[in-house]
């Protein structure tokens, strides 16, 4: 078993060898990547609180990033909410998509951030958080499992942006700023992003280029991505990672995660989607009833 010393170093092992990985430097190229001001600074008390488990180091402070595409006009922008064409479905899907990629998943128990940035100063590894636990219900800090760094999460976000706009149905809004500059930007990635998974046979877009479950295999349709995150409709589309969630890795990053239906993503469970085990699960299972 780790302590939260070597767990930390082990985790941010993996945020510099995604620094070096060819996906990060390919969606590098893409968006433009500028700073857009500070977001996750933790609050003096929640530092002093977070600070009693054993061993808390609070980590730098970070920002958001301009995920528009590199040498845009105007001014910069950390979502591409423009380039969705405004009806109450589209803006829902994209801020969903803002959620998933900028917010932790929203949940009730001490010491977790409800919804707090990705890149709060403060995350607490398994055994901090249970320390943590003891001095009753506070929101002092997230899990070190959910944290990435502004810049990794708008590689994730402009991942998501390419499963929004692949979805059937989805409409652009031809007359916003850097149209066809955020159009190829989309393209290129699409391209990079289903090159990437149809070689390890895991294809995410079907023979159409359309959005599918990553697991069960069904288009995705737009009314799947307005629903709310806690809903119990089997076709709503989650985060669905890629390797499940851990405090010894970063999985928010670009080719983190896929977009998953809450059916396909329970029948995932907490296995590799792209290890066989699970799909030999199925077989066996399968194969006593056809
Ligand atoms: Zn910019």
């Amino acid at each position: 078993m780790m302590n939260s010393v070597q767990q930390n170093l082990t985790f941010d092992k993996s945020l510099r060898q995604y620094e070096i990985s060819t996906s990060y430097c390919h969606v590098n190229k893409l968006i433009c990547g500028k700073t857009l001001g500070i977001v996750g600074k933790s609050k003096a008390t929640d530092t002093l609180m977070a600070g009693r488990a054993t061993d808390f180091v609070e980590r730098p402070l970070d920002s958001k990033y301009c995920c528009l595409p590199d040498g845009h006009d105007g001014k910069c922008a950390g979502n591409l909410a423009e380039f969705c064409a405004a009806n109450p479905l589209q803006k829902k899907a994209h801020q969903k998509i803002m959620t998933m990629n900028f917010q932790t998943p929203g949940n009730d128990y001490a010491p977790n951030k409800n919804r707090g940035c990705r890149n709060f100063q403060n995350a607490l590894t398994p055994s901090q958080a249970k320390e943590i636990r003891h001095f009753g219900k506070t929101s002092c800090a997230i899990p070190l499992s959910e944290y990435s760094p502004g810049l990794f999460q708008a590689h994730s976000f402009l991942d998501w942006m390419v499963y929004l706009s692949s979805t059937e149905n989805f409409k652009y809004n031809t007359t916003c700023s850097n149209f066809e500059s955020i159009l190829f930007m989309l393209e290129q990635h699409k391209s990079y992003i289903r090159a990437h998974f149809d070689r390890l046979n895991r294809p995410v877009f079907d023979t159409e280029g359309f959005t599918i479950c990553a697991v069960v295999g069904n288009r995705v349709e737009m009314e799947d991505w307005n629903v709310s995150p806690c809903s119990s409709k089997s076709k709503s589309i989650q985060f669905g990672h890629v390797r499940a969630r851990s405090p010894d890795y970063c999985s928010v990053l670009s080719l983190g995660a896929v977009a998953m239906s809450r059916r396909g993503n329970l029948i995932l469970g907490v296995h590799d989607f792209l290890g066989d085990e699970w799909v030999i699960e199925l077989k066996n299972i399968s194969s006593r009833f056809l």
